[in-house]
């Protein structure tokens, strides 16, 4: 089974059973969503740098940028950015007509329409995960390495910061992401993160330590300090 084909089945959360188990249609229709969806999508993302420091007198405070900041209190996040003085935010998106396409299966069909969204959910983490492991090999070029994303809503990094993004990266000019009245993002195929960046010393024989592209959940350092609050 392709690697995709396998995440779109995790994310529509048939990810523990057999391939044999599953409806045949099912692996065809996972199979022709994700098609449709990449004629149809428009990946974009935006990324800006911001320094990160504690805010004195207040636990597990953190302030990013200078001028145009943004605090949090967050305890995941602290323990997850220990070490970093600086930090990427990140913010990508599929584009308004994938919305459109999930919609119209939706409607169609309410399983077709899981298979539809499970797929962009699959596409927008997969063009994620290559946007950052472009960026960390450019950091790489100045010794410094990437930690996993971290999005609002991930442990007591609370989703309201949402919306700092959105202004931090000016997002509606940048990818044509804007919120919804209750904190959402249009097209809901976006993600907003952040992931700190961390220095390493010259590697004596080219062995840079690298946290997982796929987060703390699948990276095999159990002891890692920094380890997500997971
Ligand atoms: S547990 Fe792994 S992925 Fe997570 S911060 Fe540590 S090294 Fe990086």
């Amino acid at each position: 089974m392709s690697w995709l084909r396998e995440e779109v089945l995790r994310y529509a959360g048939m990810g523990r059973a057999d391939e044999k188990e599953i409806d045949p249609r099912i692996i065809d229709f996972a199979d022709r969503a994700v098609e449709e969806l990449i004629h149809v999508y428009e990946p974009r993302c935006t990324t800006k740098i911001f320094s990160v420091s504690t805010i004195r007198g207040v636990e597990n405070g953190l302030r990013f940028g200078g001028f145009d900041v943004m605090d949090v209190t967050s305890r995941s996040l602290t323990v997850n950015l220990q070490g970093c003085e600086e930090v990427l935010f990140f913010a990508a998106t599929l584009g308004i007509e994938v919305d459109r396409l999930i919609r119209k299966y939706s409607a169609r069909d309410m399983s077709q329409g899981l298979i539809m969204d499970a797929a962009a959910t699959a596409l927008i983490e997969s063009y994620c995960d290559g946007c950052n492991y472009r960026l960390e090999k450019e950091l790489n070029k100045e010794y410094k390495t990437l930690r996993p994303r971290f999005s609002p809503g991930y442990g007591d990094f609370d989703v309201k910061h949402q919306r700092d993004f959105i202004r931090l990266l000016d997002l509606p000019r940048t990818i044509g992401v804007t919120p919804t009245d209750g904190g959402m993002l249009v097209p809901a195929k976006s993600v907003t993160a952040l992931m700190g960046i961390s220095r390493f010393k010259k590697p004596l024989y080219g062995d840079i330590q690298r946290c997982n592209i796929h987060g703390c959940e699948e990276c095999l350092k159990k002891d890692c300090i920094y380890r997500r609050n997971i």
